[in-house]
């Protein structure tokens, strides 16, 4: 039986209740982006929590009387913040003293030096990978939103967690559902794993007209509101190459047991195909309060703030293939899930930086996917790779991506 897997549903973990979190203790949550989306909806779920949990300490990176008005509220005993302006934007608005820490290390130190039993990774981006890594070195549960960090160093995290017994519980919709799935059967016996897709609002698009995407167009969600970076990697599918490889990482999956299929009512979250032939899948109204609070509460469900779902009223449910033509990022996934090392790191920052030529115009859309591809192509590949050089791919990709502009 694979041991390598921190996840390990229930029975594997020989603990029927609490993994991590005792149900007779008090349940101290840090929040790592507590201003942006997944950040709001989990103060939103723990509001709504009984009064054995609390927020032990909120980090954001921008919007600095935002942080402070959560803080108000929900008064942790200390707030962490980017830059040394936005705590003095922080320190005007709060009513009361918590510790601030401020500057790049600014969330790293929270972590190490806040007491808690949950810390939830939701700074989007690679920004967030050195706190995320500090948590599971602290042995914490770390409720997962920020895919980037295991994308980019899956290949030290999971064996991190593995020795210090850190529980990584996936935030992200699909992987939640993934990790609720594989309850249903053992491990051993998965034969594959469904990321679902919406498709995004290009998904009825001829492959010559998505050219021409502007944007704005970029921009319109059909199904989920999320910030933007997300938004437009949904409309590349970058998004599914990031979630193939956060998946293979996460369930310890080879690339060619994940498939990605389009579901564009975007109510099965992924699924999950035993050896039997058996697929497992879970159903909800596109939601993030509903993983945010599993991933708190795991193995408990309590009553959630996420609408119901009406399966008569959704009526049908529909499934079909990415076309590759359309969404080259799901070539590049399962091809940094197959080669892993320093790929994960080229992947995710050759895609930031290209996404951010695009809003600000520099580049076109299609770009988004050629920039990153070539980006992976011409890097220095390691194998086993170290966090330093990591975090070298990364910054050399980003170097990468921008020259490629002017050539
Ligand atoms: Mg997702």
């Amino acid at each position: 039986m694979p041991t390598n897997l921190s996840y390990a549903p229930v029975d594997f973990l020989n603990v029927p209740d609490g993994a991590g979190i005792r149900d007779s203790m008090s349940k101290r949550v840090i929040i790592l982006g507590s201003t942006g989306s997944i950040g709001r909806n989990t103060l939103d779920v723990l509001a709504r929590l009984d009064d054995e949990w609390e927020v032990a300490g909120l980090a954001a990176g921008s919007r600095g009387q935002e942080l402070a008005e959560q803080a108000n509220r929900f008064r942790p005993a200390a707030v962490a913040i980017a830059c040394d302006e936005l705590a003095a934007e922080a320190r005007r608005t709060l009513q009361y003293g918590p510790k601030i820490f401020a500057g790049p290390e600014a969330l790293t130190r929270l972590v190490d030096e806040v007491e808690a039993d949950c810390v939830v990774c939701a700074v989007v981006g690679v920004c967030g990978l050195l706190a995320t890594l500090r948590a599971v070195e602290l042995g914490r549960r770390v409720a997962l939103a920020n895919k980037e960090a295991m994308v980019v160093a899956g290949s030290l995290m999971m064996p991190l967690a593995r020795r210090t017994g850190a529980t990584i519980i996936p935030v992200d919709s699909e992987h939640s559902a993934i990790f609720q799935a594989l309850q249903a059967g053992r491990r051993e016996d998965v034969h594959k794993v469904f990321l679902t897709a919406s498709g995004g609002p290009f998904r009825t698009w001829s492959v010559e007209a998505m050219e021409e995407v502007t944007l704005k167009e970029a921009l319109r969600h059909p199904t989920w509101n999320m910030g933007p970076k997300i938004t437009i990697d949904s409309a590349t599918m970058m998004n599914k190459a990031l979630e193939i490889v956060e998946a293979r990482w996460l369930f310890d999956l080879r690339s060619d047991q994940i498939d990605v299929v389009i579901h564009p009512e975007s109510i099965v979250h992924s699924m999950v195909e035993f050896n039997d032939g058996s697929i497992v899948a879970q159903l909800g109204a596109p939601d993030m309060r509903t993983p945010i609070q599993y991933a708190l509460t795991y193995p408990r469900r309590r009553p959630c703030p996420s609408p119901r779902l009406d399966l008569c009223q959704t009526g049908q449910l529909t499934f079909h293939a990415p076309d590759p033509g359309q969404f080259p990022a799901i070539r590049l996934g399962h091809e940094v899930a197959r080669r892993g090392g320093t790929c994960g790191a080229v992947l995710n920052a050759a895609n930031e930086a290209a996404v951010e030529l695009f809003r600000a115009g520099a580049i076109a859309y299609r770009d988004i996917a050629r920039f990153t591809e070539r980006a992976l192509r011409e890097h220095d590949f390691v194998e086993s790779p170290t966090l330093d050089e990591l975090l070298n791919a990364d910054r050399m990709a980003r170097q990468k991506v921008t020259r490629c502009t002017t050539c």
